[in-house]
């Protein structure tokens, strides 16, 4: 496992973070013991970040991670979780609320601080509010030392973008925007830098688009999208590759992110995934993958509210 500084904040995090919303079922029923296994697993292979959020399977994802956690000395590990986001379409970003957020968050991960807490999909949310009421209330809560350093989390980079720069925050995640399909995220990355904040890529295989399984019913990619992976699927297999491989070792190599966060309940896709991490590709087969991909390439969906999306990123 190779490590790499947190921005600012003289935290050292793990290039390849856990990502536990498949704890929730998000991606399909888990067996619980499995995802023990997978948190357990990765957190021996040198993983040393966990990211989490109350809306994984409604609370479920932060209530299984705190029974996988039980036991591990807690100074070996960062814990991120986000407050905000409570549904597919609950949002709430007030004062009371997310304060109250970060203490449910703590009684189920069984904790007594966040490493890091994050708002969670801001672009459902009034920026203003964000930056005038959520992240003020945020820092009194690092303050009170319940929390260490704040972040924002998204889709849309303009508004990721517009907070930063309004207000300092520690950590900027944002997910599906630097894969096979999308490169945005780098592209963005030294903006985010000059702000402060460091950059936490997420969902380097696309939300499952990239894997031989292919992507759940609720993903939001259109069907050129998903034909483009399944034939990036398709050039991986005749090389006897299998495409998490590619898709990971690509999403996690960039020096410019902080760490990549890949999701797993299985406790051997997530030894696979420390061990593709650091892996080469195949310059071929990267040239195909490349052509492939370019009618569909940095295709962005949209999301969140109208002003939170610039026309120029989204669809
Ligand atoms: P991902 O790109 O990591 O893909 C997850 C899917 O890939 C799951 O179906 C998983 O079973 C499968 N998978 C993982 N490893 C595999 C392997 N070795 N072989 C085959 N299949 C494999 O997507 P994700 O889980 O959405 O993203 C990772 C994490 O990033 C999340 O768990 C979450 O913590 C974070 N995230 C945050 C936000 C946000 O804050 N808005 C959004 C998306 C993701």
């Amino acid at each position: 496992m190779q490590y790499r500084p947190l921005g600012r904040t003289g935290l050292t995090v793990s290039m390849l973070g856990y990502g536990a919303s498949p704890l929730g079922g998000v991606f399909g029923q888990i067996d619980e013991q499995a995802g023990i296994r997978a948190v357990r697993t990765a957190l021996d292979l040198g993983v040393n970040i966990i990211d989490v959020a109350p809306y994984y399977g409604a609370t479920v994802a932060e209530q299984v991670l705190g029974r996988a956690l039980r036991g591990v000395d807690r100074d070996t590990y960062l814990l991120a979780s986000k407050v905000g986001r409570y549904g597919d379409s609950a949002f709430d970003f007030s004062a009371a609320r997310v304060t109250a957020s970060v203490e449910e968050s703590l009684g189920r991960l069984g904790t007594d601080h966040l490493d890091l807490v994050q708002c969670h999909d801001i672009e459902f949310g009034d920026l203003d509010q964000i930056i005038d009421e959520t992240l003020p209330t945020l820092a009194g809560l690092r303050a009170a030392g319940k929390v260490r350093f704040l972040g924002i989390t998204g889709y849309p980079l303009p508004a990721l973008a517009r907070v930063a720069a309004a207000v300092p925050v520690d950590t900027v995640l944002s997910y599906c925007r630097y894969t096979l399909l999308d490169r945005t995220l780098a592209a963005a990355a030294p903006g985010f830098a000059t702000a402060g904040a460091a950059v936490m890529n997420a969902s380097p295989l696309a939300m499952g688009l990239l894997t031989r399984r292919g992507a759940p019913d609720w993903h939001p990619a259109p069907p050129e999208v998903r034909r483009a992976a399944a034939a990036v699927a398709d050039r991986c297999a005749a090389r006897g590759v299998d495409i998490a491989q590619v898709a990971l070792s690509f999403a996690a190599a960039p020096v410019e992110f902080a760490t990549t966060f890949v999701g797993s309940a299985n406790a051997d896709n997530m030894a696979d995934n420390v061990r593709w991490a650091l892996s080469d590709i195949d310059p071929d087969l990267l040239q195909e993958i490349e052509k492939v991909v370019a009618p569909v390439l940095n295709y962005a969906w949209s999301t969140g509210r109208p002003e939170n999306n610039n026309p120029g990123e989204a669809a």
